[in-house]
This record gives structure tokens, C-alpha cells and sequence, in this order.
């Protein structure tokens, strides 16, 4: 079973890390690509260049075996859309079921996503918990999905809607971005490898809102 771990990682930050290594063991998954969009279709432009967030990415997985720093969104280029991402994977992985997970946040959003029923043709979608967001009431669509066990998941490709909690961490990447923009220390919220790089990049300071 292959993971997939979507967003825009503007930084990536140990909220993203800890239920990416969460889900990976206790769902038993080969591998969970972390995928950083190229352009975000629902929300405004990153602040730091697509470059600059996969090089954050790879610094953060250096020596987690399992967790691939995934950049197919960004060699795409244009606004990443994840029914077309999925149909990659698809492809490179034809006979492995595939796992998107989406935090309660972005799941509230699932029916805004381009073609989000067609979703389930390509992989199962998990849901995992983020403190402040509870689960949506499901549509009837979404509740003939929805299955309580894992088994399910290991047996079919693709077509099951699963909740998985992880450890609560109330990390956001905007509240990073605040936190290094008002000159604040943002250490324990993402590796030390990582904001070496930013500050070195001169990321999300208030002198270089540029993101180049
Ligand atoms: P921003 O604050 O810029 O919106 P973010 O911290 O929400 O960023 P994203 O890159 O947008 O990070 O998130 C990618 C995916 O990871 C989404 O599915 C999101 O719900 C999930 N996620 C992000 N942070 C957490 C967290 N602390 N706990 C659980 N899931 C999270």
C-alpha cells in the first residue's frame, strides 16, 4: 500500500512529519509520498517558491526511509490538481492500493476539488484528525464509502473513505510563517535542518516576502 500526502508544505513542519510516520506504521504502508503542489488551486500562491518548498521537503525526509519527497505536482507545473496526480501514481503503481490522506481541514473542502468523486477510482481517501477541525456530516455519496475497518483498504485499490486519528499537533505552516515574519524563534515546530534553510534563503522574513 503506497500513501499519499498532498499540500503545499510553505514550510513543511512536524505536523505534516508526525502523521505522515503515524500512518505509515499503524496502517502498515511501504511508502507515503509527501507531493508539494506546484500551484495550489483553492488558495492564494505560496510564499516561497515551489524550489524552495521541495528543498525544504528533501531536508526534512533526510534519513526516513519510507517518506519520498514526491516532486511530480512541480515537474507538472501549472495548478496541481490531485485527480491528475493520482492518475500518475496510478500508473507508476498499477497493482498497489493506493491511500490519500487529507487532514479534517481540507476534507471539509473534498467537493470543491476538481472531479472529487472520480477520486475513488484511483485511491482510497483517510482522513486524519488536525485539532480545531471536526469531520463534516458525509453526503450519501460519501457515506457508501465509508468503512470502519482496515481491511478494506489492503484489499481493494482504491474506493473506501477511512478516519484515522493520529497525535493531536496544533502546527500550521501560516503560524510559522507569522512566527519567522515577527522575528520570533519558530524552533519545535519544524526540524532544525529546515529553518537553518530559511533563514539562510531568507524565507517568509519581513525583508523578503518574494519567495525567489
Ligand atoms: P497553511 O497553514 O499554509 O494552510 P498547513 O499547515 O495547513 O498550511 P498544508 O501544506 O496546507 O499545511 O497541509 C497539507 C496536508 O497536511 C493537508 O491535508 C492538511 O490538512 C494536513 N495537515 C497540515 N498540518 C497538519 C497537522 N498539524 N495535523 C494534521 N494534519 C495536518
Amino acid at each position: 500500500m503506497i500513501g499519499i500526502l498532498g499540500g503545499t508544505f510553505d514550510p513543511i513542519h512536524y505536523g505534516h512529519l508526525r502523521a505522515a510516520v503515524e500512518v505509515k506504521d499503524r496502517l502498515g504502508l511501504a511508502q507515503v509520498h509527501l507531493i508539494p503542489s506546484a500551484q495550489p488551486p483553492h488558495r492564494t500562491l505560496p510564499a516561497a517558491s515551489a524550489q524552495h518548498r521541495l528543498a525544504m521537503l528533501q531536508l526534512a525526509l533526510t534519513n526516513h526511509a519510507g517518506l519520498v519527497a514526491d516532486d511530480r505536482e512541480i515537474k507538472r507545473g501549472g495548478v496541481s490538481y490531485m485527480i491528475d496526480t493520482l492518475a500518475s501514481l496510478r500508473q507508476d503503481y498499477p497493482r498497489q492500493p493506493l491511500l490519500l490522506f487529507v487532514g479534517a481541514d481540507a476534507f471539509s473542502h473534498l467537493a470543491a476539488w476538481k472531479q472529487w468523486q472520480d477520486l475513488f477510482a484511483l485511491a482510497h481517501i483517510v482522513v486524519i484528525t488536525r485539532p480545531g477541525y471536526s469531520n463534516p456530516p458525509l453526503c450519501s455519496f460519501l457515506t457508501a464509502k465509508l468503512t470502519q475497518r482496515r481491511q478494506p483498504l489492503s484489499e481493494n485499490l482504491a474506493g473506501q473513505l477511512y478516519f484515522q486519528a493520529i497525535t493531536p499537533l496544533d502546527i500550521a505552516a501560516t503560524a510559522i510563517r507569522q512566527i519567522i515574519a515577527g522575528q520570533l524563534d519558530p524552533a519545535f515546530l519544524l526540524p532544525d535542518t529546515v529553518i537553518d534553510y530559511i533563514n539562510h534563503q531568507k524565507l517568509y522574513h519581513p525583508i523578503d516576502q518574494t519567495g525567489n
